[in-house]
């Protein structure tokens, strides 16, 4: 007991909390101030926000910019594309959202001192595609974290959050959330009105390729642990289409970016003879999804689904030309420089592999899936739309918030709505944090209450791991094998074996079934039982320990998610072997869950998709 009772315990208060300070969070801070000049606005992140999330390493473009002051697109245009790219199935109200807002939210970034390039003739924005714009953005990440924290109350830095508490008065209303800082191991109690969910996407969920010593090199950040979707999720917040992994092409063993390489240097891929293979998978594609592979651009999935094809043909590797355009020393800049304001370990890999982009061209490969909300794919927690825009079924309070009350998201967290990227997120955390603010000035005195007893035990739940190691370790057996406890990484590795080989992971070339599900479903609840006994060295193994939980409950929701959905929607993300067609007729619909922490169990039901744009 004196593990427990020695912990200081440190109390906050807020109007709007904010958890996650990635581009969603920066987002719903700096708006939450702007609406709520009186209200206490406080950020809580488990790095450090100055360089945290999936940006903290630069970006090279914003990928999402619609360019109406020069007409170049309007936000309609935008929701067309996204539900172009997701065979059908987006939130368009949502998309639009966030899509008529976004541009505001870019001249911001300028205008706090992000370079973006110019075209020297139009004197535009340097269009890299027909949504991305050309910037060097390094420093992207520190220059939209100065803003959040100049328009915090205060931010907490080095904080995991592992709860959120909810309102005794109210059993679905948020009242705040808990977690423990990650350097001196306090334990923090937030109380909030309101609570914004901005905590990112998921990696390791499935098994990467790159395992061993470099299993931290994923495409998605290797922090990216799933909080977004465990915190609403053990509260009762519906979710959706959470089946809907991605799957991404990129250069073999670093995860380099292509989109630069094929919209700016127009660079393609040929199979390992030097011969271009998407036509030779036209109709084999058609078969599976009609009309969808005749679409302009050619959705996302189905070029994977190509690639994927001709690989198990036995004509890969699959290379991107890059000899031609190289030769050009201004495309050759552009190439290298793509890499270092973005993923300089590319550059590396090339450097140690002997890859001279001019002289040989470079491996491609297709990754493990990421859980995500904001890139070509839209899993993520269900959100009540714009009051303008939003049809019935999609609105039943604020924006953007779930269907818990008081609890909002924006960024990876919010389902339906894929293509916000970088900028469309912290534009979606923007619309979150105004309707936060709206939200707690109703309020008015009916405030949450959080429940003591409530904090108490989680307090106790939290730091278990810590007395799990303290006990077991009297008990090694040899090296790190104990009988009384798992290590995160032990817990973590048997998780990414259980999704990659039954929920459609690498190994499984992508492909799932009934049965495979069934059995996935049975060895996570093992795995979850075993989760009591998680051991942790110190704070930092506490960390991984709670990051393990959250990506368990997320997986397991992608399962249920899976298995629910009797189709194969986006081929080459994943294949139900069983159900390998597309089907429009019974899944041109939302999948939705509920889990109740009580029963443990899952509720999948369907939502109507509305196309309000045509
Ligand atoms: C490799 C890669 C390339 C990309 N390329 C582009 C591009 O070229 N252009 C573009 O526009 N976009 C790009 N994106 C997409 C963009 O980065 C994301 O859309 C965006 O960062 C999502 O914002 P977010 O706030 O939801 O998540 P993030 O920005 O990842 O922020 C989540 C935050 O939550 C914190 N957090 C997580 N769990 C907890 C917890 N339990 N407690 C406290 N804090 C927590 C994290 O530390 C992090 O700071 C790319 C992403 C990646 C990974």
């Amino acid at each position: 007991m004196g593990l427990f009772s020695g912990r200081k315990t440190v109390y906050v208060d807020s109007d709007v909390l904010v958890i996650g300070g990635g581009m969603a969070g920066c987002g719903a801070t700096y708006e939450s101030r702007f609406w709520g000049r009186d209200k206490k606005v406080v950020v809580v992140e488990k790095a450090n926000i100055e360089r945290s999330g999936a940006v903290a390493q630069g970006l090279y473009a914003i990928n999402c910019y619609m360019g109406m002051q020069w007409d170049e697109n309007q936000p309609e245009d935008h929701v067309r594309y996204a539900r172009n790219d997701l065979m059908g199935l987006v939130r368009e109200d949502l998309g639009y959202d966030i899509a008529r807002h976004v541009d505001a939210t870019v001249h911001m970034f300028e205008e706090w001192g992000l370079p973006i390039m110019k075209d020297p003739k139009t004197g535009r924005y340097q269009r890299e595609g027909k949504w991305q714009i050309m910037i060097h953005g390094e420093s992207y990440k520190p220059i939209v974290a100065e803003a959040a924290r100049k328009a915090a109350t205060k931010v907490y830095n080095r904080i995991m959050v592992t709860h959120l508490l909810m309102d005794k008065t109210k059993p679905n209303r948020v009242a705040g959330a808990v977690g423990f800082n990650v350097r001196s191991g306090e334990f923090y109690v937030f109380r909030a009105k309101a609570v914004i969910v901005a905590a990112g996407g998921a990696s390791h969920i499935f098994k990467p390729r790159s395992v061993g010593e470099g299993m931290g090199r994923t495409w998605y950040a290797p922090w990216s642990s799933a909080s977004a979707y465990a915190l609403p999720i053990l509260v009762g917040a519906k979710m959706t289409q959470m089946e809907n992994r991605i799957v991404l092409t990129r250069f073999k063993d670093g995860y380099g970016p292509v989109g630069a390489y094929f919209l700016h240097l127009k660079t393609y891929t040929e199979n390992a003879y030097g011969k271009e293979y998407e036509s030779t998978w036209y109709e084999n594609t058609k078969e599976l999804v009609g009309d969808y592979v005749d679409r302009q651009p050619v959705p996302t999935c189905l070029r994977n689904h190509a690639f994927l094809e001709e690989v198990k043909a036995g004509r890969g590797p699959i290379r991107m030309v890059t000899k031609e355009a190289f030769q050009d020393p201004h495309l050759e800049t552009i190439g290298w420089e793509n890499f270092l304001g973005m993923t300089v370990g590319q550059a590396v890999v090339w450097a140690a592999q002997n890859i001279d982009p001019k002289q040989t061209n470079p491996e491609l490969t297709t990754s493990e899936p990421y859980v995500m909300g904001s890139h070509a794919t839209c899993a993520g927690a269900w959100a009540s739309g714009p009051e303008d825009y939003a049809p019935d079924d999609y609105q039943w309070g604020y924006n953007r918030m779930m269907t818990v009350e008081g609890l909002f998201g924006a960024g990876d967290t919010i389902g339906g709505t894929a293509h916000k990227f970088s900028s469309g997120s912290f534009a979606e955390g923007r619309i979150a944090g105004k309707a936060a603010v709206k939200y707690v000035n109703d309020l008015g005195t009916d405030e949450p209450q959080v429940s003591e007893e409530e904090y108490e035990n989680l307090r106790k739940v939290v730091f278990q791991p810590l007395e799990n190691y303290k006990v077991g370790s009297n008990e090694i057996v040899a090296g790190t094998v104990s009988p009384s406890y798992l290590l995160p990484l032990h817990g973590l590795q048997r998780l990414e074996k259980i999704m990659d080989e039954y929920v459609g992971g690498i190994s499984a070339h992508y492909t799932t079934n009934e049965p495979l599900l069934t059995r996935g479903l049975e060895l996570l609840a093992m795995l979850k039982e075993d989760l009591n006994h998680l051991g942790a060295e110190d704070l930092h193994q506490l960390q991984r320990a709670w990051e393990l939980q959250h990506r368990v409950l997320a997986s397991e929701s992608v399962t249920h998610h899976t298995m629910f959905r009797t189709e194969t929607r986006w081929p080459g993300y994943y294949y139900r072997g069983d159900h390998m067609k597309l089907d429009d007729n019974d899944w041109h619909c939302f999948t939705l869950s509920r889990y109740d922490r009580q029963s443990d169990k899952w509720e999948m039901e369907k939502a109507p998709v509305y196309h309000i744009v045509d």
